[in-house]
């Protein structure tokens, strides 16, 4: 029997690693040791597994804590026993191959086409551009297909040869204990063919970077957080793969005066305490301009108006949520000697009725304080 080196140590990482930082380090290891990368090297292709192996152990939390408290021994008990062959692996960490390769399990010679990627855009809009939508166009810098050779890679007029070493088929199988072990051939990186004369204009890749002007309609009531995807503007897919998606993410700026909440519109509006006491008409800002309010006799610091389908359209169902207007009462700072004279005339009508409520409250009955 073998001894096993700590999954720690094999990954790099310390016992404290949380996940991320695992798979991170799992990432390095693997591109480092892939098959792919490394035809014919037994020495890679141990590490290879090994690196899977403790992946495979610290991702799952429950096999780690195995693993933490009774080390191997403790996993062996449980039935796990490491991967037969890269078979094993490939069909373990599918998706993870598939983000750090740009194809499933390495198996690029199953079937030669390959999906492009995936793009980002982030797009900044301003809380009016996000109420009401826009139309935009952006520059995006991708990969797409060379109109040259049309994706070949092969000179106009010429053909790719089928590979020797492989004899076309992309893969090389060797037997290693009761597992055959396929590698891609290296000759042709797994392709089956050669290009012996490369189109001039992308070199042999078949593809070319291109910068490209998407035009992006923006619909009414995005928010931040709000993506868009745009089906196959993404990268170009290789050997007649389906091209990729662009996915623009928004990001609202903030207004002066409107806050959002959902589809609705929070606007704070201030009055002075004489307004709110006696009631008045003001302006207040909407999302379409000015409207006329009354502001009713008596209103409270807080107080809310709902104005309805004055707010943002509802991405799916496209009506508006309202604006909702929060009276925030003002004190007069700066008062002339006559202003102050009425107020005192004022607060001594006021004051019987202030200290009766002064007096319920400290005597703690709430009721009536109210
Ligand atoms: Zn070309
Ligand atoms: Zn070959």
């Amino acid at each position: 029997m073998t001894t096993k080196r700590d999954y720690y140590e094999v990954l790099g990482v310390g016992r404290n690693a949380d996940e991320a930082q695992i798979k991170t380090a799992y990432r390095k290891q693997a591109l480092q040791f892939h098959p792919d990368r490394n035809p014919g090297n037994q020495e890679a292709e141990e590490k290879f597994k090994e690196a899977a192996e403790a992946y495979e152990v610290l991702r799952d939390p429950q096999k780690r804590g195995i693993y933490d408290q009774y080390g191997h021994q403790g996993l062996e008990g449980t039935g796990f026993s490491g991967f037969g062959g890269f078979e094993d692996i490939f069909s373990s960490f599918g998706d993870i191959f598939e983000d750090f390769f740009g194809f499933g399990g390495g198996r690029r010679s199953r079937s030669r086409t390959q999906r492009g990627s995936d793009l980002r855009f982030d797009m900044t809009l301003s809380f009016m551009e996000a109420a009401f939508g826009t139309e935009t166009e952006i520059n995006i810098d991708k990969t797409e297909t060379c109109a040259t050779c049309s994706g070949s890679g092969c000179k106009p007029g010429s053909q790719p040869q089928t590979c020797n070493h492989c004899n076309g088929t992309g893969q090389m199988s060797r037997t290693q204990g009761f597992f055959t072990v396929r590698t891609s051939c290296s000759s042709c990186r797994g392709m089956g063919q050669i290009i012996t004369q490369p189109c001039l204009e992308c070199r042999g890749n078949g593809q070319v970077k291109v910068q490209k002007k998407v035009a992006v309609k923006i619909p009414a009531g995005v928010d931040t957080g709000s993506r868009l995807r745009l089906t196959s503007e993404g990268e170009s897919g290789l050997h007649g793969g389906p091209s990729g998606d662009l996915y623009v993410f928004i990001h609202v700026e903030p207004h002066e005066f409107f806050e959002r909440n959902n589809n609705d519109i929070i606007c704070r509006i201030p009055i002075t305490f004489i307004q709110a006491a006696l009631g008045t008409k003001i302006k207040v800002p909407t999302l379409t301009g000015e409207k006329n309010i009354a502001v009713k006799k008596g209103t409270q610091p807080g107080d809310l108006m709902r104005l309805r389908g004055e707010g943002i359209p509802s991405l799916r169902y496209g009506n508006r949520g309202d604006l909702i207007l929060q009276f925030i009462i003002k004190t007069p700072t700066h008062l002339s000697k006559k202003q102050e004279l009425l107020l005192k005339d004022f607060a001594k009508l006021e004051s019987g009725k202030l200290s009766t409520k002064l007096k319920s409250i400290l005597r703690g009955d709430s009721a009536s304080a109210v």
